[in-house]
């Protein structure tokens, strides 16, 4: 897809088209920010009933898909994306690693695999990679994927021929969240600005590559921006196959330590205005689950939240361990998703 095309779906809220229910490319139903908004503004059950109906229509509702996010380069990303422990501006403690090597990183898929994990994410901390250490990615998927698992990675920005070449290796997702609404991104970063991130999706959906693409809530942000978001993702054409939303994990020596933390129900519908707008999407529960009672986590589910980050260490902040997931589960009657169930298979 050509940055053209992608920028006509997810400019402002002013282009987004609102008159006539036009439909995307895939045959789903565009959305303004209005129309989102006034989902979240939704009574919490009807928001909820209606999430559940379109989550039923297209998914089973007590099935989970499991990803583990593995962080194969750690620290020193020159960057400063104002919630991450991992620029190198910010003092929070994070020790800076080296890429990993591929057999390392091999083992623990393999760990992960086992533990039920169908698909493995490797997120490395880079502006954007260099070639010689795409080649070394590059090896890392194609081992992975010969493990019989989904590939994804989240290696900062793309070049030309960069996703092509991923692609070649068996790189099922990329990565490349668009954080924020438009009128709030500025707030948050400074080094890259948010059509760079179209430009590198835009790079990923042309080399045949699944998009996973969400963004961040609990940033200090309204609830027009948190619309806005879900509005830019679910306007994207087509609209993400896989959707984070992350709650912000607020860590010391960054600048968002000490914001003001979301009122759980607001995430909750955050994730119900994803499920509504992107209908099809892995819609996954990521960052901040930790920080999550499990009745919290019960409402996502219910919410249509259907992945989650699960066992390892979500790149540097904690997430449950994987024995507690499996407890919840339990009490909820939850499955784990088979790879063969996955969209697509
Ligand atoms: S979010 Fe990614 S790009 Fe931003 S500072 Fe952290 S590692 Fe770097």
């Amino acid at each position: 897809m050509g940055v053209g095309v992608m920028m006509t779906g997810v400019a402002g809220s002013e282009n987004v088209a609102s008159a006539g229910k036009p439909l995307n490319r895939d045959g789903s139903a565009t959305w303004t920010l209005e129309a989102v908004l006034g989902l979240f503004d939704l009574p919490f059950a009807d928001l909820i009933f209606r999430a559940q109906q379109v989550y039923r229509k297209h998914f089973d509702a007590n099935s989970v898909q499991l990803s583990t996010l593995l962080s194969v380069k750690t620290g020193g990303c020159p960057e400063d994306c104002g919630y991450c422990p991992q620029a190198a501006r910010f003092h929070t403690g994070v020790e800076n690693e080296q890429l990993m090597s591929t057999d390392e990183v091999v083992s623990l898929a393999r760990a992960a695999k086992e533990r039920g994990a169908t698909r493995f994410c490797m997120g490395a901390a880079w502006r954007s990679p260099k070639q010689r250490d795409l080649e070394k990615v590059s090896d890392m998927v194609r081992e992975v994927k010969s493990l019989g698992l989904e590939t994804c990675a989240t290696l900062g920005m793309l070049q030309d021929g960069q996703a092509g070449q991923l692609k070649s290796a068996g790189l099922d997702y990329y990565n490349h969240n668009i954080d924020t609404g438009a009128d709030y991104y500025g707030e948050i970063i400074s080094t890259r600005t948010q059509q760079d991130r179209y430009e590198t999706l835009s790079r990923v959906r042309a080399a045949g590559i699944h998009v996973c693409c969400g963004g961040i809530v609990g940033m200090g942000e309204s609830r027009r921006t948190r619309a806005e978001l879900i509005a830019r993702l679910a306007t994207m054409d087509p609209y993400p196959e896989s959707v984070p939303i992350n709650n912000l994990v607020q860590v010391e020596g960054t600048p968002l330590h000490g914001v003001e933390k979301l009122d759980p129900f607001e995430f909750v519908r955050t994730i119900a205005s994803a499920r509504i707008s992107m209908p099809r999407a892995m819609v996954r529960l990521s960052a901040g689950r930790e920080q999550m009672s499990d009745e919290t986590q019960a409402l996502c589910f219910l919410a249509g939240a259907n992945s989650i980050f699960y066992g390892d260490k979500l790149l540097t902040t904690g997430n449950p361990q994987a024995e507690s997931d499996r407890q919840l589960f339990d009490r909820l009657g939850i499955a784990p998703m088979a790879v063969e169930d996955l969209p697509g298979n």
